[in-house]
Formats: C-alpha cells, structure tokens, sequence
C-alpha cells in the first residue's frame, strides 16, 4: 500500500534483502553503496520528499518507517537518505521556484543529495564574491554524490549561506582521511570547494537558513530514525543468534533479549512521537527531539552492550552479523553536541510553567 506522499512501505521492504547484502559486500574504506541508492530510485524514495515525505506533517510517520527500515538493512544508506531529505526540505523551503524546479527534476532523474555542513577546522568554506575556497570533512557520499547542499560563510555575513552546487563525479573529493571503525560505505570524506564558482543562482535562501531554528535541531530525530533501524537490525541479529543456537530459553539470555526488545521498542516510539512533533511544528518540537535523540542513543548503547554479552565472542568476529552492525551503531551514534541536546531539554524542563505531568500533553 502506498502511503499519501509517494512511498510505499511494501515495496521498500521488497528491495531490503539486495540492499541488507549490499551493505555487507561494501564494508570498506572508500565504498559507497551505489546499488542501494539506484534501489530508492527505482521505487520512488529519491522523489518522494517532493509529494510530502519528511516535508509535510502528513509524510512524518511515512519518513520514520522509511528511515528505520533503510537503517535496519543499511546505516551508511540510512545516512545517505537522510541528508537527501534535509537537503530537498531546504531547497523546497528555501529555494525559487526555479531553483525548486531545477531539483525536483534531479530528484526524479535519481540524483541523490547530499548536505555537508561541517567545515575543515583549518580551512573552513567561504564565498568570497562568486569563488569559493577551503574544505568540507565528513561529507558523507563524497566523490559519488553529484548535487551537494553546502554552507559557506562570507565576510561580514548575516550568518552562512546555503549552495546548492553540481558536482563532476570525484570533485574535489578526498576520502583517505575517511578511515572510521564503522560507516565506512557512508564514504564521508573530505571536498575540496577552492576555485569552485557560486554565482548568485546557486544561493538556497537568506543567510542563516540552514540553522533556522526549530528545524535545524528538530530535523534531529531523522537521524534517531535511521540509528534506531541499527538497533532494531542488532535486536535481529541477537535473536537469530539465540535461535541458531538454542541458547535463548537460558534464564539469563531470555531477561537480556527482553531487555533489548523493550529497549528497541522505546526507542521506537520516542522516534515516531519525536516526528510528529516536529514536523507539526510543535512549540516545544526542539526540547522533544533533544530528549529522543538521547533517549535513542541510550537504548542503542544498551542494546549493543546486552547483544555483545548474550552472544559473546562470536559476535566479534568478521562475517558475523552483529560485528559490523555494531561497529557502524556505534560509529554513526556520534551526533553534534550530545551534551547540549540534553541540557537543553532540561532548561526546557525546568522553565516550562505546565504541571511536569503535563509537559508533553
Ligand atoms: C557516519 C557519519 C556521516 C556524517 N556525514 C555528514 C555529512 O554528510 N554532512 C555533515 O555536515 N556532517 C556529517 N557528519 C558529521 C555530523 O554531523 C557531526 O558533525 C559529527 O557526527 C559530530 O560528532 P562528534 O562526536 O565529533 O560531536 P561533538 O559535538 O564534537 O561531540 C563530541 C563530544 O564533545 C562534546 N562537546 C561538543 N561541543 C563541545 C564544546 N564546545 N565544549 C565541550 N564539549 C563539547 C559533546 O557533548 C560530546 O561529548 C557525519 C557524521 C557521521 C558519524
């Protein structure tokens, strides 16, 4: 059944099982899964941000499903999905008309995007007139993603602008550095922008558009979404594991599978509830999503240590399904400011006049 915004959760869970394999063959450093993304092509996902997925209240429920069953089979896709839909949102909610046209039509021809906000802290981007100069790092997709959102700052801006810049195959793109213990198919490397023209044309927004607030934190429970996929996909693993091995009726492992279940399962509702929010534009979407992002992040951190001691020893070496899966969990569990989400909830907390009962309701 397809759901109002373009995405049909059946033919997504079709396409799953080549992309499950896909993150299993490309577990390397400068991999990018290229096969997975041609699949969310095929079946509408690149396009669907444009008919409301993840960019109308209505594609909120649709997007976590999407996101958590991409994460499940594939973190470093999940990734990947999940930038191209911040980067659609931001051309869609910022952009001309033109400008929304021109990437609408790359969408539909299967052009992933991608958004790469973080700069080189020793040569960070910036505009200086229509050229750019200085390095992006940990731009996931470098080197393959051809449409790329970027931040540049300018001198005597208001805050970075938003480009929306082609990109040849490889362009300025350097993924030596991108040697991480999980994520390694998320090929987040380095781009070099130097010399790279901007002109006017290329401008998504005002200044500042891009950490325009609620949705820049809110936009966070995207990537709880697809961290709780992982989990889900280690609860997984740590169930077949105790079928294969006829070990999970022992007291002690059952305790820790239910534990796991009802840690998956919260991080679940956190995710959906933190969707809704946000993309309703809830007043206090931002101090929900910083309260999922961490309850997500604990349940992941549980969920692993729980697989890791019920399987044990097997479920670190190479080939079994929990090594990798837990290797690119933890990896991708690495967000912005993990302290600050959570401080700021609690300030959110403390000054909210409604009964403590009745925050949320
Ligand atoms: C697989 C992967 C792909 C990515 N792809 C992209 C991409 O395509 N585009 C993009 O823009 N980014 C990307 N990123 C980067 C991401 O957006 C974050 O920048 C990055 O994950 C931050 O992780 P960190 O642990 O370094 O965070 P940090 O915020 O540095 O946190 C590390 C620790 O320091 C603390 N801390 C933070 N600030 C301070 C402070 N001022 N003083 C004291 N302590 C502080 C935190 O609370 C935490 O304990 C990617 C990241 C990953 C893992």
């Amino acid at each position: 059944m397809s759901s109002p915004c373009g995405f049909s959760p059946a033919l997504l869970r079709e396409v799953l099982p080549a992309i499950d394999r896909e993150a299993a063959a490309t577990d390397q450093d400068g991999a990018y899964p290229a096969a997975g993304v041609a699949a969310l092509h095929r079946i509408g996902l690149l396009a669907a941000p444009l008919h409301g997925l993840g960019t109308a209240p209505e594609g909120a429920d649709g997007l976590a499903l999407a996101l958590r069953l991409i994460g499940r089979a594939s973190l470093p896709l999940g990734r990947l999905y999940e930038g191209h839909v911040n980067a659609l949102r931001l051309i869609l909610r910022h952009g001309t008309r033109d400008q929304i046209a021109l990437g609408a039509a790359d969408a539909r021809d299967g052009h992933l995007f991608a958004i790469w906000n973080t700069d080189d802290a020793r040569a960070p981007v910036r505009l200086d007139g229509e050229v750019l100069s200085g390095r992006k790092v940990l731009c996931s997709g470098a080197g393959f993603v051809r449409r790329a959102l970027i931040t540049a700052e300018e001198e005597r801006g208001a805050g970075p602008v938003l480009l929306l810049l082609p990109l040849r195959p490889g362009e300025g793109a350097d993924l030596s550095g991108w040697q991480p213990l999980g994520m390694r198919a998320s090929a987040s490397g380095a781009v070099d922008f130097t010399g790279m023209p901007a002109p006017p044309q290329r401008r998504i927004g005002a200044p500042g558009a891009y950490a325009r607030q609620p949705d820049f934190t809110a936009g966070g429970w995207r990537f709880a979404a697809v961290q709780c996929g992982g989990i889900e996909a280690v609860l997984e693993a740590l169930r077949s594991h105790h079928r294969r091995t006829g070990r999970g009726s022992n007291p002690h492992q059952a305790a820790r599978l239910g534990q796991a279940a009802i840690a998956a399962e919260g991080a679940r509702l956190w995710v959906q509830a933190a969707a809704r929010r946000a993309e309703s534009g809830a007043p206090d979407a931002v101090a929900y999503t910083n309260l999922a992002r961490t309850a997500v992040e604990r349940a992941a951190l549980d969920v692993l240590e729980l697989a890791q001691r019920s399987i044990g020893l097997a479920g670190f070496m190479r080939g079994h399904p929990l090594e990798r899966i837990a290797r690119d969990l933890s990896t991708y569990l690495r967000q912005p400011a993990p302290d600050a989400a959570l401080t700021e909830a609690g300030s959110h907390v403390l000054d909210t006049a409604a009964e403590a009962g009745d925050l949320w309701a």
